[in-house]
């Protein structure tokens, strides 16, 4: 069958990182099938989405929440689950608690209480991920690693978040080391959780187009694929 659609190479895309996935799973003697992949549609116009899904994709990620609520509504027509992966401010929550399926960049005590609040209110709940600063890059989002184990604890009470893990970026680096030191910490400071029964499935999402094959033999059950599966970003964004 000859396939014409305008972005044809998607699914070929898609199946190619997911066997580099599944190598890198087996190469690290882990089921493939603990590992998620998340793509990253940030920039990526609604109309070349539809073809995402058509491939198989279902949960897509976004990093700003505005554009995650415009998409939404535009592919409204089919059955999409929405991750935000971005930075939110306590202002925004409400927009995130309407539609999002998981959040996974919680980082403060005061942005999970205007979440509760507002999922409370919508009679929702959500899959969220605690973001840590495992770089700590100034530039990087996220509780410092030192502070996690207190957030996580103090998230105990808010019976709307499913509190289900950590997310990271890793260092901005050439450094392999120094990018898989960051994944390390991150599973570290998941296993602690793990001890209090704080992280629930205990996922660890990290790993990007540059370095998720590191990630997963590092442990990570969920990796975030941008540029890899759509191509080089248009417009610069964080
Ligand atoms: C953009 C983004 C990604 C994907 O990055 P790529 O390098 O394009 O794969 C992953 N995680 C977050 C939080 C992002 O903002």
């Amino acid at each position: 069958m000859v396939d014409s659609t305008p972005d044809s190479g998607f699914a070929t895309r898609l199946k190619a990182i997911r066997e580099r996935i599944d190598l890198a799973a087996r190469s690290a003697g882990r089921n493939p099938v603990d590992i998620r992949l998340l793509p990253v549609t940030k920039t990526v116009e609604s109309a070349r989405l539809r073809e995402a899904v058509a491939a198989g994709c279902r949960r897509l990620g976004e990093n700003k929440v505005q554009e995650a609520a415009r998409k939404h509504h535009e592919l409204s027509d089919l059955d999409i689950e929405w991750a935000v992966i971005g930075h939110l401010q306590t202002n925004k929550a409400r927009n995130v608690a309407a539609f999002a399926t998981e959040f996974q960049a919680l980082d403060s005590l005061r942005l999970a209480e205007a979440l509760d609040r507002r999922l409370q209110a919508a009679g929702r709940g959500m899959v969220v991920l605690v973001q840590v600063n495992t770089s700590g890059e100034a530039s990087k989002s996220g509780v410092a690693p030192g502070e996690t184990l207190d957030l996580l604890r103090a998230l105990r009470p808010f019976s709307s978040l499913r509190v289900n893990g950590l997310m990271t970026l890793a260092a901005r680096s050439e450094d392999e080391e120094s990018v898989r030191r960051c994944f390390r910490l991150l599973r570290e400071l998941r296993d602690r959780g793990r001890d209090e029964s704080l992280v629930g499935d205990g996922e660890l999402s990290m790993g990007m187009s540059g370095d998720f094959e590191a990630a997963v033999e590092e442990g990570a059950t969920c990796v975030r694929i941008g540029t890899a599966l759509f191509g080089v970003r248009a417009l610069p964004t964080k």
